[in-house]
């Protein structure tokens, strides 16, 4: 049995909010003059099944029962952010308090963690990855103070597109009852491996990130999710701002979950585009090192990376120069594709080599 005891962990003010009551909560049909909407009508001639005049459901069930199904957890272990970005930024905003609080990153690793660090006036204290992207378990717990409250581990890793086991994950979890370990996993549909979800009901202090914007190639619905023990997302429940998600987005999200055969024939083609790219690099001597890949890019050394980037992306080909992370000198990261971008990609990296004579 976890020692995790929320009420000691999450910031007293958040605990004691009166959570904002929307204007739905209590009815839903009838002559609706409660929420100062426009009666009239929407200023738009399109969508009108979707009554836009009206407000969203503030906590669209219905879809996280279609996500929650997919997912293996209960709609009421499931939050809902305008991307996942929102439930970082919540996170922050639950657990730690501004200028005593900190969390912990494990660089190289997604920036905004500490962007919505800076944000809240929290600090960050690292605990980097080893030059093989692993969890450095002995550095990790040995950074762990009493005012830590969010540790973050990003699986499959940006940019290390490696997979942090949940072996690894337990370990810590098994440790660390004094605040939350988030497991965010923007990218695992690409991996093939379990999700943390499995670890939800066991743990009260995980919280597993996921996003509709990579597998489900929905990044411009902008729809994260984060999951974890019903308490936690009640707490952010309690604080998002009521209508966050929209019903444009509401819409597409049941479109895509209800019908999951384009999910999957996409993720196979992009499994495959994958293996496509990693042949070609594999036989490109002035590719120093292919990472292991279990996302949707890859990380690769090559000399002159920066300014192979800049050339690239003045003749409109644009990769990610990652050689300012740690143990990334000189990498570039690249987004797997279609054939055809993959094939441009290639044969464009192929003329600005030859031009800059990088061997
Ligand atoms: N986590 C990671 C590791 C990411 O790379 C990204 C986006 N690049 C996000 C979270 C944010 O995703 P979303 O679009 O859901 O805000």
């Amino acid at each position: 049995m976890s020692e995790f005891n929320l009420t000691a962990v999450a910031r007293a003010n958040i605990l004691e909010l009166t959570p904002y009551r929307c204007a739905r909560d209590d009815y839903s049909d009838g002559i609706l003059l409660d929420a100062n909407e426009n009666s009239i009508g929407p200023a738009v001639a399109t969508h009108g099944h979707l009554q836009l005049n009206r407000y969203p459901d503030p906590l669209h069930y219905n879809i996280k029962e279609l996500f929650g199904n997919l997912r293996g957890v209960r709609k009421e272990q499931i939050f809902f952010g305008v991307g996942s970005d929102e439930a970082i930024d919540i996170l922050f905003r639950i657990f730690c308090n501004p200028r005593q609080d900190n969390a912990i990153i494990t660089p190289p690793t997604y920036g905004m963690y500490k962007v919505c660090a800076k944000v809240n006036d929290v600090s960050v204290k690292t605990s980097p990855l080893t030059p093989t992207f692993e969890v450095n378990m002995e550095s990790l717990i040995s950074t762990i103070d009493p005012n830590t409250k969010l540790i973050f581990l990003c699986s499959p890793g940006n940019p290390t597109a490696k997979v942090i086991p949940n072996s690894v994950v337990e370990e810590i979890l098994k440790v660390y009852t004094t605040g939350i370990v988030v497991v965010d996993e923007a990218y695992i549909d690409f991996s093939g491996t379990e999700s943390a979800c499995s670890l939800i009901d066991k743990y009260p202090n995980v919280v597993v990130l996921q996003t509709l914007s990579k597998a489900f190639g929905l990044a411009g619905i902008r729809l994260g999710m984060a999951m974890a023990n019903e308490n936690i997302i009640q707490l952010m429940n309690n604080i998002k701002a009521p209508y966050n998600i929209n019903k444009l987005s509401a819409e597409v999200a049941i479109n895509a979950l209800s019908n999951l055969a384009l999910y999957k024939s996409n993720i196979t083609t992009i499994l495959s585009e994958r293996k496509f790219l990693l042949d070609a690099f594999a036989s490109l001597s002035y590719i120093k090192k292919i990472h292991h890949t279990d996302a949707n890019f890859i990380l690769f050394v090559i000399p002159k990376a920066q300014v192979i980037y800049k050339t690239m992306a003045d003749r409109g080909i644009v990769c990610r120069y990652r050689g300012t992370e740690l143990h990334c000198d000189d990498c570039l990261r690249v987004t797997v594709g279609t054939r055809e971008e993959n094939e441009k990609f290639l044969s464009l990296l192929q003329t600005v080599v030859t031009e800059l004579q990088v061997v």
